[in-house]
């Protein structure tokens, strides 16, 4: 690329310049061969400048060469340097693009393996519900296993209780709540809380409920129908169950009355206590098991049974009576008699 020295001087110029350097030069030359004497001492004073002239243009001149070199051999390395540097960065460039590409698969199967983990994750939570359906029908068949089936049966004379059923747990009735002058009642341990909760309720509200019989065993009944049929012959049956058909015998049975009536009255029907009862004995799961135009037995407006509040809300919410139902509904009410 450089074309070294360019000196645009007049030729005739450097003709006249080197006629001169010649002849001083063989002054110069001639000098240690000539008088000093006939030699002009300007001449050679010149002559020795022209030389030094001469050196340092050489000089100089190749300084430049020198120079214009380096710079040629500069600028051919920095444009390889550039050049090192494209390809660098071109192969850069090239490396990130496939890491990219990398990254977007890595990308591609992590969502993959999220998929995977989220679909596993929902097999499992559907197992786990399984199980906790399955823990929970165990749970209730556990809970119905336990809970005793007589307690929500149809008792009145065409349905039988077994000679030798006795209640799972029999607790005594607090003195204040039985009626003055009669014997300690017992009531099923379970339902009996209910029934506390229920004289108590009455008494906020200024009635005075009182219990005059609730358990009665198998042979207690036999020996009272015993005594009514005596007195009152065949007429017994409209009043008192046989043994066995009462539903006394489950101990979640109760007669109420109040001071006043004082027994198993049908007048106990006129009183506020009666009335009370109809409107709120539901609310702690007691029922009227022998209303008014019953097919079993006369009206009974004292006999009260328990059989669980969801239940005795239900025949409270339809107008309807234990003995309409039809007992396989009844039953659905058992496994939460004492909730
Ligand atoms: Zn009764």
């Amino acid at each position: 690329m450089h074309s070294g020295l360019k000196m645009h001087v007049d030729p005739q110029v450097i003709r006249a310049f080197y006629l001169y350097l010649i002849k001083n030069t063989e002054i110069v030359l001639k000098l240690p061969y000539m008088n000093i004497k006939h030699i002009d001492r300007s001449d050679i004073v010149l002559s020795l400048l022209l030389v030094c002239m001469l050196a340092a243009t050489g000089y100089f001149g190749y300084q430049t060469l020198t120079l214009k070199k380096e710079l040629a051999t500069f600028s051919d390395e920095t444009k390889r340097t550039v050049t090192d540097k494209d390809q660098k960065l071109a192969e850069a460039h090239k490396t990130i693009t496939q890491l990219e590409d990398t990254l977007d698969d890595i990308r591609d199967d992590l969502e993959d393996l999220e998929d995977d983990y989220r679909k596993e994750k929902n097999k499992n939570e559907d197992f786990e519900d399984q199980i906790r359906k399955i823990a929970g029908t165990v749970g209730d068949l556990d809970k119905l296993s336990k809970t005793d089936k007589e307690l929500l049966q149809k008792y009145s004379k065409v349905y039988f209780l077994n000679e030798n059923y006795i209640p799972s747990d029999i607790e005594e009735i607090d003195e204040e709540y039985i009626l003055p002058g009669k014997n300690a009642q017992f009531f099923h341990g379970d339902a009996l809380p209910f029934l506390e909760d229920m004289i108590e309720d009455a008494a906020r509200d200024d009635i005075d409920l009182k219990v005059i019989s609730a358990y009665r065993s198998f042979d207690y009944q036999n020996a009272l129908k015993g005594q009514f049929t005596q007195v009152y012959g065949e007429g017994a049956n409209t009043f008192s169950a046989d043994q066995g058909y009462s539903e006394h015998q489950l101990g979640t049975t109760v007669d109420l009355t109040d001071p006043a009536t004082g027994g198993t009255y049908t007048s106990f029907a006129d009183t506020e206590a009666y009335a009370w009862l109809l409107k709120n004995a539901h609310k702690h799961g007691f029922t009227l098991s022998y209303p008014e135009g019953n097919n079993f037995y006369i009206f009974e407006p004292w006999h009260w049974r328990f059989v669980g509040e969801d239940l005795a809300e239900h025949l409270y919410d339809e107008n309807i009576h234990f003995y309409d139902m039809d007992q396989r509904e009844i039953d659905e009410y058992l496994i939460k008699i004492f909730d």
